[in-house]
């Protein structure tokens, strides 16, 4: 699908005088390499290049624009959906030199970090003054604070804290065109006209190259303590996560893992969770006879909806056990079935929290009609159900039914009041069922990003411009499927 001509040596050397010599690369490894993210999807681009600046992305940007050359913004590559995978070619735009975090101020509560700086050493530098941001995904020791904003990504802690969105005060960003804005401010509220900053969010790359960030900065909880109860049904285990919520209680996370989960994990970490259909593991965290009440809480309305089996602890290390047990699910997967690979198909729906319960036995049904092992876990206590397929790569017929229990499963989402997708963004692998959902509001996407890029040069066809099938560009070696770069 790559239909860039390859870049003239004349467009190399005016890259070159924006960057220098060891700012790009277009070595056929490096090209290669670059064309993947976390997803199932590959294609290479012409050109990686590694600004060091607001100012070089600029130059770069007024380059492309004049030679409508596509560019993909790239952080870490562990976007789940394609969104990182330049399919017209082109550039990519690794954003991994820009990672400091310049300045943090403790009496305003916020820091300015770089778009390349990643989600961990963004806490690393918080936490000596006992703050904290607090949108972790299970990807934290690698993603970038860029892709976060580009993808409005959150993880395990979003029912309590929210999710990147909820934390972006303001953004410096660069426009197709090469023109440099800065959106937003310094100031924890603001009434200033249009959000812009709010704009870029769930962008993924498509209406500009975020360069810097001011994020405001949560603080530090003094104390947690985390519950694990087992339940005979998956069913059961949703019915729990939603008496929680209406208690009221606040977790600080709750997570969902069904049969298939648990299986596989037991298998990769030798045993650490119990043998049983479903599970939840809620943590609370806040002052410390906050905790100790939301405890007692938790324990109580897991053993009223029928729990097999509940066990509490304050155990710093056994609250990271059974967390880490949690966040190997998709990993472990892969171990369960040989021959099979766990793939990233319908891996983020999310629901109203009523509806988990509803949702958990229908992606079930689904999984079992088209034949496919669906394993279902997740940040319940926030609607956001994971699933991940299990499926021989190498056969077409696998892929297909796959696709077919996709549509089916993002169908039944959006019946219940959903979204295809609560944390990963869209993508490809989204793009048909995100134009279905939000159908209403195409004309108005497409023209917020015709404004933003009339050549159309960044990210090109994704999201709303996918046409067809994911079914193309697949990384594994089916040949009715691959990628032709
Ligand atoms: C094991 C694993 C666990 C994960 N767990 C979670 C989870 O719990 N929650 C969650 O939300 N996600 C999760 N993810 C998905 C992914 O890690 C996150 O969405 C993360 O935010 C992506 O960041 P990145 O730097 O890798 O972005 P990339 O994959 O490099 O890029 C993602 C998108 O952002 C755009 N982009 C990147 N940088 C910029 C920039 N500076 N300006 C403009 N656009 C930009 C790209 O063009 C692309 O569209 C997980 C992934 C893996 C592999």
């Amino acid at each position: 699908m790559n239909t860039m001509k390859a870049l003239s040596e004349e467009t190399i050397k005016k890259i070159e005088k924006v960057v220098g010599k060891d700012g790009y690369s277009t070595r056929t490894a490096d090209r290669y390499a670059y064309g993947f993210d976390a997803s199932i999807f590959q294609s290479s681009p012409d050109i990686v290049i590694q600004p060091k600046s607001t100012e070089q992305v600029s130059g770069i940007m007024k380059i492309a624009n004049a030679e409508k050359i596509p560019v993909v913004a790239r952080g870490a590559g562990t976007g789940l959906c394609g969104s990182a995978v330049p399919i017209k070619g082109g550039i990519v735009l690794d954003m991994s030199r820009m990672d400091k975090v310049k300045e943090i101020s403790v009496g305003d509560t916020w820091c300015i970090v770089e778009a390349g700086c990643v989600y961990n050493d963004i806490n690393a530098a918080l936490s000596k003054y006992g703050f904290q941001f607090p949108c972790a995904p299970g990807s934290a020791e690698a993603a970038t604070i860029g892709g976060m904003v580009a993808l409005n990504a959150s993880g395990m802690k979003a029912v309590k804290y929210g999710a990147t969105r909820d934390f972006i005060l303001g953004l410096t960003f660069v426009k197709a065109d090469g023109e440099i804005v800065h959106a937003g401010t310094k100031t924890i509220k603001d009434s200033s006209g249009y959000q812009l900053a709010r704009l870029l969010v769930g962008s993924e790359g498509t209406l500009g190259i975020i360069t810097e960030i001011v994020l405001k900065m949560a603080t530090k909880p003094k104390a947690a303590a985390s519950v694990l109860a087992a339940f005979k049904s998956a069913e059961d285990a949703g019915k729990c996560v939603s008496a929680i919520v209406a208690k009221p209680l606040v977790p600080a996370a709750c997570e969902l893992m069904d049969r298939v989960s648990i299986e596989a994990v037991n298998i990769a970490l030798k045993n650490p969770l119990p043998d049983c259909q479903a599970l939840c593991i809620i943590e609370v965290d806040g002052e410390p006879e906050v905790v100790d009440r939301d405890l007692k809480t938790v324990e109580e309305i897991a053993t009223s909806v029928g729990a097999l089996t509940v066990t509490a602890t304050k155990d710093k290390a056994m609250i990271a056990k059974w967390a880490n047990a949690r966040s190997s699910v998709m990993v472990a997967l892969s171990s369960l079935k040989p021959g099979h690979s766990s793939v990233s198909l319908a891996d983020d729906m999310i629901v109203p929290v009523s509806k988990i319960p509803d949702a958990v036995v229908a992606y079930q049904r689904i999984a079992k009609k088209y034949n496919v092992v669906v394993a279902t876990y997740g940040h319940a206590a926030d609607g956001n159900l994971h699933t991940k397929m299990l499926l021989n790569p190498l056969s077409a017929d696998d892929w297909i039914r796959g696709e077919k229990a996709v549509n089916e499963i993002f169908d039944v989402t959006v019946a219940l009041g959903g979204s295809v997708t609560g944390e990963h963004g869209i993508g490809i692998s989204k793009a048909p069922d995100f134009q279905k959902e939000r159908a209403t509001a195409m004309t108005t996407i497409k023209a917020i990003k015709n404004a933003m890029d009339p050549n159309n040069i960044l990210n090109p066809g994704k999201m709303e411009q996918w046409e067809g099938s994911i079914l193309k560009n697949l990384r594994y070696p089916c040949p009715e499927f691959m990628t032709q770069s």
